[in-house]
């Protein structure tokens, strides 16, 4: 069976691709490098180097299509929005059309943003989101609340067989080291004894996901015979403080924590429910956040 991971060189995407090769799928990833590197890549992957929001020039044939490709760090979208509003629409609108011309499912990978700054808590898949339309965040944030009703409406009337899966925070080995996001900055901030910089005040939590974990969720989703939405993400939450502190920890470091200015719209608390993943796709992630920290300090150290 043939998988088409967009996006594939990325940190969620190669992880993916791996994961895919280990169980025996032929595995092809599209990928413009934006943010993604070949080195991520196992030599077995076959490499379509594309940008998924520009017509397709190759004639692909694949079995399954997991549409990960869009910046997904605020640092990456806030820099570049018109980019990441055109993976998520007309990125997703070709895959859409590639998936149908191919007869194969289609895994739209959406994020916890779609939630905004929640007023539920934790978050169910039935809860519309609380999102600025005109922000720094909206890029993304609309980005993957269109790519999801392009997906259903898509859907809907082609047949074509569809998940879309909201990812929550996502951390482990390859995240880049300039990414931007909490985990890397505070690893990297940390193991050179430079200040750890929370910004706000350091209560806004989220609930971060050891990356097998997700990736785990992902294939049980797209291999499933549900056209549905599903949350994927570890309910285990925390504050951006005791973060800070439990990476000082790991790391054994003497980084001062300091706190800077918060950016706009950024969420106060985020935590998935995931009583449906657990009960429709017998999913449940397996690595709690001190393990996984612990994996990723030592890569970032190696690497
Ligand atoms: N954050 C922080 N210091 C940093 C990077 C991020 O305090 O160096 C905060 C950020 O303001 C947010 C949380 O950590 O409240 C998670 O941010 P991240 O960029 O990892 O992802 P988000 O969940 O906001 O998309």
């Amino acid at each position: 069976m043939r998988c088409l991971v967009t996006g594939g060189a990325g940190f969620i995407g190669s992880w993916l691709c791996q994961r895919l090769l280990d169980d025996g799928y032929d595995v092809t990833c599209m990928d413009n490098f934006l943010s993604g590197s070949k080195k991520n890549l196992d030599d077995r992957v076959k490499i379509i180097n594309a940008d998924v929001s520009k017509p397709l020039k190759e004639n692909i044939k694949t079995d399954y299509i997991f549409h990960l490709a869009s910046l997904a760090s605020p640092k990456f979208y806030k820099d570049m929005p018109v980019e990441t509003m055109m993976a998520n629409s007309f990125g997703t609108f070709n895959m859409l059309n590639l998936a149908k011309k191919n007869n194969a499912r289609i895994l739209y990978a959406s994020s916890s943003e779609v939630y905004g700054d929640p007023k539920e808590h934790p978050q169910k898949e039935t809860y519309y989101g609380n999102v600025n339309p005109v922000g720094e965040r909206s890029c993304y944030d609309e980005g993957k609340r269109f790519g999801e009703a392009l997906t259903f409406s898509f859907s809907k009337k082609t047949n074509l067989k569809y998940c879309i899966i909201r990812i929550f925070n996502t951390y482990g080995p390859r995240m880049r080291k300039d990414d931007g996001r909490v985990i890397p900055n505070f690893i990297m901030q940390a193991l050179n004894n430079k200040d750890i910089t929370i910004y706000g005040n350091g209560k806004q939590t989220r609930s971060f996901c050891y990356v097998a974990d997700t990736v785990d969720g992902l294939c049980r989703a797209a291999f499933s015979d549900y056209n549905d939405v599903f949350n994927i993400g570890n309910p285990a939450e925390i504050d951006m403080i005791r973060l800070a502190n439990t990476i000082k920890g790991i790391t054994e470091s003497k980084s001062k924590i300091v706190f800077s200015p918060i950016g706009m719209d950024d969420p106060e608390k985020r935590k998935p429910d995931i009583t449906k993943s657990q009960k429709m796709l017998k999913w449940t992630p397996k690595t709690d956040l001190n393990t996984g920290l612990k994996t990723t300090v030592d890569w970032f150290k190696n690497s």
